[in-house]
């Protein structure tokens, strides 16, 4: 399954595994620091990327500070990024597979990070967290109950 998307993937020049991992660690760690639920809209480009969030304001410089602090606790501490594969039954029990297409077939792939994370995708990841370089929150902004965060990642 999901040769078709990987191959899409892989055509887009700008898809970068790197950003894309970290934006599955940013996800958790809102989730995990605000009860917010992942991102709902992304653009993940190699330079920077933007996520979105449903919530009820903009953060406040400490906020940030905690955000940038724990991704980048997450990356350093070099965590596996595994897949894992569940029955659709299965992974619903688990997981929120409201961004999942419908045609994903019964077999759902879920990507694990170490134990911080575990997420349905269908997406590149690097292998270990180090990967990732160093993650770094440009700006955020808050408008119509959205929490947009901009962010990049430094290489060496
Ligand atoms: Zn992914």
């Amino acid at each position: 399954m999901n040769t078709n998307s990987e191959n899409d993937i892989k055509s887009n020049k700008q898809y970068n595994p790197q950003m894309h991992s970290a934006e599955h660690i940013l996800n958790q760690t809102m989730v995990r620091m605000f009860n917010c639920g992942r991102s709902f809209s992304n653009h993940i480009e190699k330079k920077k990327s933007k996520c979105d969030y449903n919530f009820d304001r903009n953060l406040t410089e400490e906020e940030i500070q905690l955000i940038n602090n724990k991704v980048n606790e997450v990356i350093q501490q070099d965590l596996i990024v595994q897949e894992e594969f569940y029955t659709k039954n299965e992974a619903q029990e688990k997981f929120n597979l409201s961004r999942l297409p419908d045609d994903a077939g019964d077999k759902v792939r879920v990507i694990k990070i170490g134990d911080y994370d575990a997420c349905p995708c269908s997406g590149l990841h690097v292998t270990h967290t180090k990967e990732i370089g160093s993650f770094k929150i440009i700006s955020t902004d808050f408008k119509d109950e959205v929490l947009r965060i901009r962010f990049k990642l430094i290489n060496e």
